[in-house]
């Protein structure tokens, strides 16, 4: 008898590997102690708008919740100045990108990302049986104009992660515009803007006023985990025209988005305050981060959202297993193919100063000077 055969499409893919949960980190080192950093979550913790919503909607979770998300689709329309019907929300980003691969590749079309970037593009190529086309990337920066050469006939979406993790890079305004003058109506360009709100460059592209034009081939992705802290409640939403959406629609999940997200999203679109200190955090945050990197003799990567990639030489995967000793941790780059960086989030001002400590210590203890 021979085994029951998975689906040929998983021969091919890296499983993805997340931050490890603090939960892990103390059962596997016996400490009580931990520092997240390796997820760009937020270290001031969830809104706290969101926080209350939550628990009003608690003596409702018996009840299944609203499949359509009426009222926090209407809430992120009015936020973001779109009609409803070009918005979706999903089980976090995630959740959308997943609809999108679903609903979109077909065997053999062709998937173009920016490598290395967000892994789970990869992985949903290859569920598909689409085949990925790996554009590296020019001075840590997607490369659109590689990536606009790339296209063939077979091409079907193209992911631009703006910010890009794991680099926290970004690509212009006039970059987009030259490359989506060049993208054919066949293609679906895919903004992954997951870190939009902490970018503060005048010249980041407005990728929402292609969906007002109603061009047919953009969808544009964000998500509630990063700015208002509600990475464990998944909440992500995406937007497009509703020609874009009604294929993501029939693969959704009836109920993809709990009753819980729904409360807390709604609540958090209202949390300006929130978002206002969660900004000034960060960006003191990332300062006080760069100049610790630079006093220990090592550079790092300008960054335009929470996180920063650091390099730290050929011993970095020790570096990093030497933090997780110490409680703190933070995201290793082999699956980036960054052998030589960490990528750190940016924590509370407490959580900074232990890690560059912390930091400090290893790299004595490992003889490695900047
Ligand atoms: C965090 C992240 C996501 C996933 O967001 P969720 O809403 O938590 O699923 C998607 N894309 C990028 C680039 C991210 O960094």
């Amino acid at each position: 008898m021979s085994p029951v055969q998975f689906q040929r499409g998983l021969e091919n893919i890296r499983p993805y590997v997340p931050g490890k949960p603090i939960e892990e980190v103390q059962r596997e080192y016996g400490l009580t102690h931990i520092i997240k950093l390796a997820s760009n979550e937020n270290p001031l913790g969830p809104s706290p708008r969101a926080m209350r919503a939550l628990g009003e909607e608690v003596s409702r979770i018996h009840l299944y919740p609203d499949g359509d998300s009426y009222e926090l689709r209407h809430a992120l329309a009015r936020h973001l100045n779109v009609h409803p019907d070009q918005v979706t929300v999903g089980n976090g980003a995630d959740g959308i990108i997943v609809q999108t691969c679903l609903a979109y590749l077909d065997d053999g079309d062709e998937v173009i990302v920016g490598k290395p970037s967000f892994p789970l593009y990869d992985i949903y190529t290859h569920v598909m049986r689409a085949h990925l086309i790996s554009i590296p990337l020019r001075d840590y920066r997607l490369d659109l104009e590689g990536m606009a050469a790339a296209i063939t006939p077979r091409t079907k979406i193209i992911f631009v992660c703006n910010p890009n993790n794991p680099t926290g890079t970004i690509v212009h305004a006039d970059e987009v515009t030259t490359f989506m003058a060049r993208v054919p109506d066949h293609v679906l360009v895919v903004f992954d803007e997951a870190y939009y709100e902490f970018v503060d460059a005048e010249d980041f592209p407005d990728t929402l006023t292609y969906v007002r034009e109603g061009r047919q081939n953009v969808l544009v992705i964000r998500t509630f985990s990063k700015i208002y802290g509600l990475a464990g409640v998944r909440l992500g939403y995406g937007v497009a025209v509703p020609e874009v959406l009604a294929p993501l629609l029939k693969v959704k999940e009836p109920f993809a988005v709990n009753r819980l997200a729904q409360a807390a999203g709604i609540a958090a679109l209202e949390d300006d305050s929130f978002v206002e200190g969660t900004l000034a955090a960060t960006a003191n945050g990332r300062q006080f981060i760069y100049r610790g990197i630079q006093r220990l003799g090592l550079s790092c990567i300008p960054s335009h959202t929470n996180f920063v990639l650091v390099r730290v030489g050929p011993r970095a995967s020790e570096v990093v297993q030497r933090l997780l000793t110490r409680g703190i941790i933070v995201r290793p780059c082999d699956i980036y193919d960054l052998p030589d960086f960490l990528r750190v989030t940016i924590g509370t001002p407490t959580q900074n100063v232990q890690f560059i400590a912390a930091l400090e210590e290893v790299l004595k203890e490992l003889e490695i000077r900047g």
